[in-house]
């Protein structure tokens, strides 16, 4: 069995009906052309995306991604996507991937070619790297300047800070930049001072036994992984609150974690070159949870 999948999507609209969806959407070679040199995706990362986490055979929390692809839509003013193409398009994908080991789904939807009448999506799927090391022994993380403040989503709404949107050079040049420090990856910080996200993750710290993480301002990814984690710990008995988290508390955190869809959940050991305080077990725990079938 091959070890990805790719399908070139024809999105139809979120209140169509009557439509075979299983026809809207073919299997194409990912080492062929398959999109057209006018794509507004590759122009300008004009359009939006979702990665899903698949573990032996199961895809990870679809719906809230699929919410989240609906929100980032409107927030970019993408017409809305029609939910159960997409579902449709992610059990097509899951029958052609072997039913164990982990896999990543990315959903695309772009503005599609310039003047050209229609939006296009594509999904494809592939084999995760290999994210043993950070799950079992963290990752160490800078500090970087987001370079704007925590009410800027309210204030320039056309900055589509909380859509996932598909221009991520400035997320991977900080991830070269947490390099070139030393680090594996990077926490970004508001200009007023405020623990945001990773360029790829959520933060989640624990201090005094009370899980907390950045209050979805608008400003940044609500994560899923971090809203799975979080109902997973209040069923468990854990207290866990949303809020603004100035980032010296996040460097006197008991401990802190990056989570996200595919690499998991990875414990930070170390901040700006400062050693934290690394709890090997819950990380264990985190990452034996989030490797369950959720939905
Ligand atoms: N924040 C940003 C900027 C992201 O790109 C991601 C995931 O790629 C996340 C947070 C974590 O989201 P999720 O847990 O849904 O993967």
């Amino acid at each position: 069995m091959p070890d990805t999948v790719t399908l070139l999507i024809d999105p139809v609209p979120a209140d169509a009906v009557d439509v075979d969806l299983g026809a809207t959407f073919r299997p194409v070679d990912a080492t062929e052309p398959a999109l057209r040199v006018g794509e507004l995706s590759t122009q300008r990362g004009d359009g939006i995306f979702e990665t899903i986490g698949v573990v032996d055979g199961h895809a990870q929390e679809v719906r809230p991604h699929l919410e989240r692809l609906r929100n980032s839509a409107r927030i970019c003013e993408l017409p809305e996507p029609n939910l159960a193409q997409w579902e449709a398009a992610i059990a097509t994908a899951l029958a052609g991937l072997p039913q164990t080991g982990e896999f990543g789904i990315k959903l695309v939807l772009s503005r599609g070619v310039e003047h050209g009448p229609a939006p296009t999506a594509w999904l494809a799927a592939s084999r995760a790297a290999d994210f043993s090391g950070p799950r079992e022994h963290g990752i160490r993380v800078v500090t970087l300047d987001r370079g704007y403040d925590r009410g800027a989503a309210e204030r320039a709404p056309w900055l589509l800070l909380g859509a996932k949107t598909l221009s991520y050079a400035v997320n991977m040049a900080a991830i070269r930049e947490a390099k070139r420090r030393g680090a594996d990856d990077t926490v970004f910080v508001s200009s007023d001072g405020y623990a945001m996200e990773g360029p790829t993750s959520s933060v989640i710290l624990r201090r005094d036994g009370v899980y907390a993480t950045p209050a979805p301002s608008g400003a940044i990814l609500h994560g899923t992984t971090q809203q799975s984690l979080f109902e997973h710990l209040a069923a468990t008995g854990e207290r866990v609150e949303y809020r603004d988290i100035p980032i010296d508390e996040l460097r006197t955190a008991d401990a802190a974690w990056l989570v996200s869809s595919v690499r998991l959940a990875a414990g930070i050991t170390a901040l700006d070159g400062e050693p934290m305080p690394y709890d090997a077990e819950t990380t264990a725990g985190f990452n034996a949870y989030l490797l369950t079938p959720r939905d």
